[in-house]
Formats: structure tokens, C-alpha cells, sequence
């Protein structure tokens, strides 16, 4: 959308949100009408990653409004702290100052030119992960992989393998609940225990989160700065935990791809094979396009 379309009201939440990025390495771009097309979904079994239930729609990216992060900084090194239990886990003392407390998630990247950013989530997953994997580094290409901390608990190899080919690791929950009910413990408890358990495995803890079926609430957000963490959700919902087909997967990524698109996928929650299939046919398909797979970086 160009600016000159925005309404006065947008204009002005734009440029506070300008304000607001001065001062940090992330800013906002835009923000009028988010928070009204992310239902929640039906809370999965206690303890059992599940698939979305409610994620916004396909075109998410008009309905929601765009808010974008730019492509800037650099990999954060590792950092050596001591961990502490569980239920207070908090992210290192001094490295930089903690993101500002958001009232939204970050929807796309901005500035970035014909750059496209590839999520995963809900894993990883013995069965369907190294097949992403596998594409992804056919390609040379980064992704972004939003686990679920008792899944990455539980394949810690495949923590470490994502970590080493270069990929982002960000913070899905321990569990996937629904955040809006759960208590301000729960929800620190949620991502905290994750953030833990990617520290320990990999010398840094997640610095993007990712709120289960993306129904995030102001304590998500306080939690979420206070860990040191920003909240990415998406411009494309391949709905691909549907499992609607293969072709209609990468329909869905061809149709939505644009500048700053994120797209998200899973790899895990379910039977996830047609995912693992099509991204074999859209990534040589979006690089044909002319647009480079990244990360944003903080
Ligand atoms: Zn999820």
C-alpha cells in the first residue's frame, strides 16, 4: 500500500510508529487494523503441539495491515550467562537494550526489496523437518523455524542441525496454548521454558516469537521483551496444517509472494508432507522470480 493511500488516521499511527523505530534497530511501518482478524482457535489437547485452528486468512496481508520489519544488524553472538530455573528464566543482563513492550506483531519485512522470508512451525519433527531442511540448504536459503520447546526438547539434534545450517530458531511456546487463556505465569512459563532449552542447546536464546495460532495479548507482549524477544507473525498463511493439496500450498506462496512477504508453513502438528513437497516446487520457483530468501536480524 502507498502511503498516499493511507487514511489520516494510518498516517498518524505511522508516523508514531516512525518515532518509535528511531529508537530501536526494528521499526514499525504500519499498524491500523491488526488485533481484529486473528481469532483464536480451539486449545489443542494439554501438552500435544496441534495444528492451527484459527490462523488468519490467506490474505492476511491486506486485512491485517502490513507492519514490517527492515533487514538490519547482525547475528547476535552467543551469549554466556549462567541459565536460571526455569520459571524465572530471563535473557542476559547486558547485551543491548531489550526490544520495546509491541501492542502488535511484526507482519512483514520492510526495505528489503524483493526479499522473502520462510517460516516453519511447530516443530521440529523427526518426519518432516530434515526435508525441509534438506531443500533449504539445497538452495543455499535461510528460514525461520518457530519450535515448540517440548518438541525442540525432544530433537535437540534437530535444533542444533537448523542452528548450524544457518537458520533462525524463534520461540513458538513449550506447549501451544492458546496464550489469551492462560494466566501472565503460564505465559512466561510457555516461553521462558523454551527460550531455556534453545540457550542451553545453543549457546543463544530466540530473539523472534511467534504466538501459537496467532493469538497473541498484551502480557505476550510484555513477556515476550522482557525475553529479549520480537513478535513476527506473518503476511502469507499457506494453511498448508489442512493439508488442502500440494499444488494448493504452492498456489498459495506463488499468488502471496510479493516484497517482505512472510510466508508461514509448518513442519510438524500433523501430517506435513504436502508442506515438505511444495517447497520443493515454490522455492526454485521464487528464486526463478528474482527474490532472495532471508532472515530478518536484530
Ligand atoms: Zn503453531
Amino acid at each position: 500500500m502507498k502511503e498516499d493511500q493511507l487514511s489520516p488516521g494510518r498516517r498518524s499511527l505511522l508516523r508514531a510508529a516512525a518515532a518509535l523505530g528511531a529508537t530501536a534497530t526494528v521499526s514499525l511501518v504500519a499498524v491500523e487494523g491488526f488485533g481484529r482478524s486473528a481469532p483464536p482457535g480451539t486449545p489443542p489437547a494439554a501438552g500435544a503441539p496441534a495444528p492451527p485452528a484459527a490462523a488468519p486468512s490467506a490474505s492476511a496481508s491486506g486485512a491485517a495491515g502490513p507492519e514490517a520489519v527492515p533487514l538490519a544488524g547482525s547475528p547476535v553472538n552467543a551469549s554466556a550467562y549462567r541459565l536460571r530455573p526455569i520459571t524465572s528464566y530471563a535473557p542476559p543482563a547486558v547485551r543491548r537494550a531489550l526490544p520495546p513492550v509491541r501492542s502488535r506483531p511484526f507482519l512483514k519485512l520492510s526495505g528489503a526489496g524483493r526479499a522473502m522470508v520462510l517460516t516453519f512451525d511447530d516443530g521440529p519433527d523427526p518426519r518432516y523437518t530434515p526435508g525441509i531442511l534438506k531443500t533449504l540448504r539445497e538452495y543455499g536459503v535461510p528460514a525461520m523455524f518457530f519450535v515448540c520447546g517440548e518438541m525442540a526438547d525432544a530433537h535437540r539434534d534437530l535444533l542444533r542441525e537448523m542452528a548450524d545450517d544457518g537458520h533462525v530458531i524463534g520461540n513458538h511456546t513449550w506447549s501451544h496454548p492458546l496464550i489469551p487463556s492462560l494466566p501472565p505465569s503460564r505465559i512466561r512459563d510457555e516461553l521462558g521454558r523454551t527460550s531455556e532449552v534453545v540457550d542451553r542447546e545453543l549457546g543463544r536464546a530466540p530473539l523472534w516469537y511467534r504466538a501459537p495460532f496467532g493469538a497473541w495479548n498484551k502480557h505476550s507482549f510484555e513477556i515476550g521483551a522482557e525475553l529479549d524477544m520480537e513478535p513476527l507473525a506473518w503476511t502469507v498463511d499457506t494453511l498448508d496444517w489442512t493439508e488442502p493439496s500440494t499444488a494448493t500450498i504452492v498456489r498459495r506462496v506463488r499468488d502471496g509472494a510479493g516484497p517482505g512477504v512472510v510466508v508461514l508453513s509448518h513442519d510438524a502438528g500433523g501430517d506435513r508432507t504436502q508442506s515438505v513437497a511444495a517447497l520443493r516446487t515454490y522455492l526454485p520457483w521464487l528464486l526463478e522470480q528474482g527474490y532472495r530468501i532471508t532472515v530478518p536480524r536484530r
